[in-house]
C-alpha cells in the first residue's frame, strides 16, 4: 500500500482491514454495537467483504439482495444472487431477497425502457429503484442503518464527477454518513477509505467467492471513465485519490467548501503595511513575503 508506505503479510492484512474499518466506523460515528444494520449486498467483492468484516467485528448485520432482473451477459442477476446466497448460507447469516420483477411486475431493464428515462441505459432507473427499495426494507423491517460497500475508488469517482459539474447539492450530501431523516434510513459507507484493490485483496485472501463480472450495463459508463482518469493520476502520484477524498471531507467539515457562503468579508482587515484587505493576522501575505526576503538579503 504505497499511499500508507505499508506492506503486510496475509495474516496481518486480514486483521488490518477490519481494524481500520472499526476505526472509520467510530471516527465518522456510523453506528453503535447495539444498532441493527442492513447491508446492501450485490454479490460483488465490496459488499460481501463489508458484510464479512462487520460480522467479524461483532455487529448485528443482516443482508439485503435486490434482484434486478438483469439477464444480459453471463446472466448477471442470477449469478450474483447465487453467490450472495452461498455466502449467507456458509456464514449462517440472515439474507433478505427482494425481486423487483415479482414486486413490481417487471424487471429493471423493462421498467427503464417503458419509462423512457436514462437515454437507453437502465442505470438511472436502477439507481432510483435500489435507493427506494433499500430504504423501504430498512424502514419496514426496523433497521437502524443501511450500509453499502462503496470503496474509495467509487467515492473519488463520484466526487470527481460532482466537482467537474460543480453539483453543490450532491457535494453537500456526499460523505461517509448520510444522516437519517423522517422516513429515510441513515446511510453509511464503512469502506469509503479503502482502495478498490485493497478490497479485492481482502476478498481473495478471505476466500470470499464473488462475482468478478461487472453489470453488463456498467460498460462505457461515465463513472468508469472517471475511475480510469483518477487511476492515471494515482499512478503518477500515489495517494492522490485518498488525498482528493479526505481533503474534500475536511473542507466540508470546516465549512470552507462553499466559499461565497462561508467566508465572511468582515474578517478582512487592512494590512498595516500596504493597506490592502487581508485575512491573515497582521500583514498581508505579500508584505510578509517581501519583508522576509528583504530581511534575508539585508
Ligand atoms: Fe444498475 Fe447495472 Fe447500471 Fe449498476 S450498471 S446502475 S447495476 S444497471
Ligand atoms: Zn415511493
Amino acid at each position: 500500500m504505497r499511499q500508507h508506505k505499508l506492506a503486510l503479510c496475509k495474516e496481518h492484512y486480514l486483521e488490518w482491514i477490519p481494524e481500520q474499518t472499526a476505526r472509520f466506523i467510530k471516527k465518522y460515528e456510523m453506528f453503535a454495537h447495539d444498532e441493527k444494520i442492513l447491508v446492501a449486498v450485490s454479490g460483488g467483492k465490496d459488499s460481501l467483504s463489508l458484510w464479512h468484516i462487520l460480522i467479524k467485528l461483532g455487529y448485528q448485520a443482516d443482508g439485503l439482495y435486490l434482484g434486478l432482473g438483469i439477464d444480459e451477459g453471463i446472466n448477471y442477476s442470477h449469478e450474483s444472487q447465487r453467490l450472495t446466497e452461498e455466502f449467507a448460507a456458509s456464514h449462517n447469516l440472515k439474507l433478505h431477497i427482494v425481486d423487483i420483477e415479482k414486486e413490481y411486475g417487471q424487471p429493471i431493464p423493462v421498467i427503464a425502457e417503458r419509462s423512457h428515462r436514462g437515454h437507453g441505459k437502465p442505470c438511472a432507473v436502477c439507481g432510483l429503484a435500489k435507493r427506494h427499495e433499500m430504504n423501504r426494507i430498512a424502514r419496514d423491517l426496523g433497521y437502524d442503518v443501511l450500509a453499502t460497500g462503496h470503496n474509495l475508488d467509487d467515492e473519488a469517482a463520484v466526487l470527481f464527477g460532482n466537482t467537474l459539474n460543480w453539483s453543490s447539492e450532491y457535494l453537500l450530501r456526499q460523505g461517509p454518513v448520510l444522516p437519517g431523516t423522517a422516513g429515510l434510513a441513515r446511510k453509511v459507507k464503512p469502506l469509503c477509505r479503502f482502495y478498490e484493490r485493497e478490497m479485492t485483496a481482502y476478498a481473495i485472501m478471505s476466500g470470499i467467492e464473488y462475482i468478478y463480472e461487472e453489470c453488463p450495463f456498467a460498460d462505457g459508463s461515465q463513472s468508469i471513465f472517471y475511475k480510469e482518469s483518477l487511476n492515471q493520476l494515482e499512478t503518477a502520484r500515489p495517494g492522490a485519490k485518498l488525498i482528493f477524498y479526505l481533503n474534500f471531507l475536511e473542507a466540508k467539515k470546516s465549512g470552507k467548501l462553499f466559499l461565497e457562503k462561508n467566508v465572511e468579508l468582515a474578517n478582512l482587515h487592512p494590512c498595516p503595511r500596504c493597506g490592502q484587505p487581508t485575512s491573515t493576522p497582521d500583514q498581508c501575505s505579500f508584505c510578509r513575503m517581501i519583508e522576509k526576503t528583504q530581511s534575508e538579503t539585508g
